[in-house]
C-alpha cells in the first residue's frame, strides 16, 4: 500500500519513511503543502499522513482543497498542539483521524492500518479469505492453519489483493500501491508474482483463491463455485 507523508521536519519524515518501508509500504515524502498537494493529485496513496504546519500551504488549506476535488484518501493529521479546537477543525475539513506529535511509532501505524481496513471492506487486523488469514500486523499467512513463508513483495502484492478481496485489481493498480514511482510500467512482473504466490497460497489445496480476471486483471476471492 501507498502512503504520502507531507511533513516539513525532514529528520521526522525520514525516520516515518524508513519505519514505514520496513512494513512493507511505498512511502512518497512532500516537504511543503503545494508539493503534497502536487503528490496527493498524481499518486493515488491509500492513506496520507499529513502535518498541519506546513511552509507555502498549510496542512488544513491542502485538505480542504483535495476534498473538494473529490479525492477520499483517508488523512491522519499530525498536529503539534494538542488542543480541542485543532481537531475539531481538522476532523471538519474532512480528516479521518490525528496524531499529536509526539506519537510512538507503532499508535501510527495501527491507525494506519484501521484507515485502510475502513477504506476497503476488510473489518479486521486479520484479514481472512476462506482458509486463507492474512495478520496485517505480523505478516504471518497462513492457509488452513499452515503457516506460508512470502517475500517482503509476494506478501505486499498479496495484502493489496486481500485489502480489495472481491474486487477486481489491474495490474496498474498493483504497480501504483506496491511500487515507487521509478519502477518500469511495462515489466510482467507482476504476473511472475502471482505465479509465486499461486504457487505458495493455491497449489495443493482444493479451492483457488488467486482468480485471473482475463484481459483485466486479478481478484483474490473465495471460490465457492
Ligand atoms: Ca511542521
Amino acid at each position: 500500500m501507498r502512503i504520502l507523508i507531507v511533513e516539513d521536519e525532514r529528520d521526522l519524515a525520514g525516520i516515518i519513511k524508513k519505519g514505514l518501508e520496513e512494513e512493507n509500504y511505498v512511502v512518497d515524502i512532500a516537504y511543503d503543502g503545494e508539493e503534497g498537494l502536487y503528490m496527493a493529485e498524481n499518486y493515488p496513496a491509500d492513506v496520507i499522513v499529513l502535518d498541519i504546519m506546513l511552509p507555502v500551504m498549510d496542512g488544513l488549506s491542502l485538505l480542504s482543497r483535495i476534498r473538494k476535488k473529490g479525492i477520499d484518501t483517508p488523512v491522519i493529521l499530525l498536529t503539534a498542539k494538542d488542543t480541542v479546537a485543532d481537531k475539531i477543525k481538522g476532523l471538519d475539513t474532512g480528516a479521518d483521524d490525528y496524531l499529536t506529535k509526539p506519537f510512538e511509532f507503532g499508535e501510527l501505524l495501527a491507525r494506519i492500518r484501521s484507515l485502510l481496513r475502513r477504506k476497503s471492506n476488510v473489518k479486521e487486523a486479520i484479514i481472512r479469505i476462506g482458509d486463507l488469514e492474512i495478520d496485517t500486523r505480523s505478516h504471518e499467512v497462513r492457509r488452513a492453519g499452515r503457516l506460508i513463508r512470502l517475500s517482503a513483495r509476494e506478501y505486499a502484492i498479496l495484502e493489496y489483493l486481500a485489502y480489495n478481496k472481491d474486487r477486481v485489481v489491474t495490474r496498474t493498480d498493483i504497480i501504483e500501491h506496491i511500487y515507487s514511482e521509478d519502477f518500469d510500467m511495462d515489466s510482467n512482473v507482476i504476473d511472475v508474482y502471482i505465479n509465486y504466490l499461486r504457487n505458495k497460497i493455491d497449489r495443493g489445496f482444493g479451492t483457488r483463491l488467486i482468480h485471473t480476471i482475463r484481459g483485466t486483471g486479478y481478484m483474490l476471492k473465495e471460490d465457492r463455485s
